[in-house]
C-alpha cells in the first residue's frame, strides 16, 4: 500500500480523498492556488504544496507543478478526483512516466473514452446499446443532411469532445440542422479546442441512468448499481439518486450484467461510470467517466463501500474484497448539489461565508469545505457542499432531505437550497415521475407563475 498520497484537486473531493487516505493509514499532501491558501483541504492535508496562482491553467491544471510537488514530498500516487486533470490520458501518461501511480484507469482507456465517437465505436463492440446516432464525426454539407434524415428527427449535434453539456445544440427540422451545426462546432472550438461534432437521436423524454463499476488489476469486474440523475439544468445533474426510481432489482441487474461483462472485455481497471438514456424500457450509452463522480455518494450510502478506499487498493495492486454476490443494496438515497449560486437565476454568487450550520442525525451526510468565515472565491466551480440522505425507502428518504434542507444553514451568499427546498415538494418529484427534461421545464413555468 501507498504510504503518501498527493491529491491534485480543491474543495469537497479533496476533503473526500484525504478522509479515506486517513482512514487507510496513508498521509497526505494538499496542493492548492494562491487563492486556496486557508482552504479546508490544505488544514487538513498533512502536508501542502503551493503550485500557483489562481487561475486553474496555472495551479490546478499545471502539470510539471504538480510533478514537482509529488518529487518534493515523496508522494508515490496522485488522486486527481473529479475535473481538472481527471480524464487528462497525457497527464496520466506523465505521472506514469515519473514513477508515479496514477490512481485511475491506463490512459489508454481514459484516451477511449474521452473522445464520445471512438467511446460510442468501443463499447458497441463490447454489447454496449448506443443511441442511434451518425456512428463518426459529421461535417456541414450534405452528409450531415443524409445523416440526421437516416436518424430521424430531432436529432442532437454533440462534440466529441465533449464535456460539462457543452457544445451540444438540437436540431427539431433539417431547417434548424446548419445553425445547430456551426453554434455546437463553435463552442465545441472555444470549450475544448476541437470542433469536430457528430450526432444523435435526441431523445424526448429519457431519464439519465448511469451504472458504477470498480475493475481491479486481477480481472474482477462488479458494479455497484445505478444512479439516477435526470434532474438536470443546461445538461448538468443538479439532484441524483440511488437507486433509480424507473428501474427494479431485476433490471438492475441486467444492465449491471452487461456493462461489467462489456468492462471486462475491454480490460477496464479503476472506477468508472457508464452513462446511459433510459427510454421505454431500453438503454441507450451516451458516454462513459474514467473517474469518481460528483455523485458517488449516493452509491455509497446504499451499498456500504468506500468507492474512494477501492479505487487507491486497486491502484495499490489489491484485489477487490467484494463479488457481485456480496454487493447488496439496502434502502435509498439522494443527493442535491448546493451550490453557490441563485437558486432560480442561477448567477454565481461567490463571497464570504457568514453563517454556516449543517444538518444531522440517522442517514445524513454533508460533503463540503466550506465554514463560517471562509471566501468563496470566483476563480473555480460554484459547487459548495453536497447534500447526502439516506433512509430505509424512497419516501422516508424524501421526507428525512425535506427535513436536512430546512437544518442546512449556509449565510451571506446566495445557494441552490431554495430550489431543493421547493423540489422536494414537487408531486412529480415525490411521484418519481420525472425525465431529464423536466426541470428545464419546471423552471421555466415558474418564471410565468
Ligand atoms: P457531457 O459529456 O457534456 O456531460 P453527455 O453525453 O454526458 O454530455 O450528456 C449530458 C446530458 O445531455 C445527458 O445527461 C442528457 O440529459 C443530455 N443528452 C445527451 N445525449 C442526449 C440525447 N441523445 N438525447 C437527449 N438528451 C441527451
Amino acid at each position: 500500500m501507498f504510504e503518501k498520497i498527493l491529491i491534485a484537486n480543491r474543495g469537497e473531493i479533496a476533503l473526500r480523498i484525504n478522509r479515506a487516505c486517513k482512514e487507510m493509514g496513508i498521509a497526505t499532501v494538499a496542493v492548492h492556488s494562491t487563492a486556496d491558501a486557508d482552504a479546508m483541504h490544505v488544514r487538513l492535508a498533512d502536508e501542502s504544496v503551493c503550485i500557483g496562482p489562481p487561475s486553474s491553467a496555472q495551479s490546478y491544471l499545471n502539470i510539471p507543478a504538480i510533478i514537482a510537488a509529488c518529487e518534493i514530498t515523496g508522494a508515490e500516487a496522485i488522486h486527481p478526483g473529479y475535473g481538472f486533470l481527471s480524464e487528462n490520458a497525457k497527464f496520466a501518461d506523465i505521472v506514469k512516466e515519473h514513477g508515479i501511480t496514477f490512481i485511475g484507469p491506463t490512459p489508454d482507456h481514459i484516451r477511449m473514452m474521452g473522445d464520445k465517437i471512438t467511446a460510442i465505436q468501443a463499447v458497441k463492440a463490447v454489447g454496449i446499446p448506443t443511441v442511434p446516432g451518425s456512428g463518426g464525426a459529421v461535417g456541414d454539407g450534405d452528409d450531415a443532411v443524409q445523416a440526421a434524415r437516416k436518424i430521424g428527427f430531432p436529432v442532437l449535434i454533440k462534440a466529441t469532445a465533449g464535456g460539462g453539456g457543452r457544445g451540444m445544440k438540437v436540431a427539431l427540422t433539417e431547417a434548424d440542422l446548419p445553425l445547430a451545426l456551426s453554434t455546437a462546432r463553435a463552442e465545441a472550438k472555444s470549450a475544448f479546442g476541437n470542433d469536430q461534432v457528430y450526432m444523435e437521436k435526441y431523445l424526448l423524454r429519457p431519464r439519465h441512468i448511469e451504472i458504477q463499476v470498480l475493475a481491479d488489476s486481477q480481472g474482477n469486474v462488479i458494479h455497484l448499481g445505478e444512479r439516477d440523475c435526470s434532474l438536470q439544468r443546461r445538461h448538468q445533474k443538479v439532484w441524483e439518486e440511488a437507486g433509480s426510481p424507473a428501474l427494479n432489482a431485476v433490471q438492475r441487474d441486467e444492465i449491471g450484467g452487461i456493462v461489467t461483462r462489456a468492462l471486462s472485455r475491454l480490460g477496464y481497471l479503476g472506477a468508472g461510470t457508464i452513462e446511459f438514456l433510459y427510454e421505454d424500457g431500453q438503454f441507450y450509452f451516451i458516454e462513459m467517466n474514467t473517474r469518481l463522480q460528483v455523485e458517488h455518494p449516493v452509491t455509497e450510502a446504499l451499498t456500504g463501500i468506500d468507492i474512494v478506499r477501492e479505487q487507491i487498493r486497486i491502484a495499490a495492486g489489491g484485489a477487490l474484497e467484494l463479488k457481485q454476490e456480496d454487493v447488496t443494496f439496502s434502502g435509498h438515497a439522494i443527493e442535491c448539489r448546493i451550490n453557490a449560486e441563485n437558486a432560480f437565476t442561477f448567477q454565481p454568487s461567490p463571497g464570504t461565508i457568514t453563517q454556516f450550520h449543517t444538518p444531522g442525525g440517522l442517514g445524513v451526510r454533508f460533503d463540503s469545505a466550506i465554514y463560517a468565515g471562509y471566501r468563496i472565491p470566483p476563480y473555480y466551480d460554484s459547487l459548495a457542499g453536497k447534500l447526502i440522505v439516506h433512509a430505509r425507502n424512497r419516501n422516508e428518504c424524501l421526507l428525512r432531505l425535506r427535513r436536512a434542507l430546512d437544518e442546512l444553514v449556509v449565510g451571506g451568499i446566495d445557494t441552490t437550497i431554495p430550489l431543493f427546498q421547493q423540489l422536494v415538494r414537487e408531486k412529480d418529484i415525490i411521484d418519481g415521475e420525472y425525465s431529464i427534461h423536466w426541470l428545464e421545464q419546471w423552471l421555466v413555468k415558474q418564471k410565468h407563475a
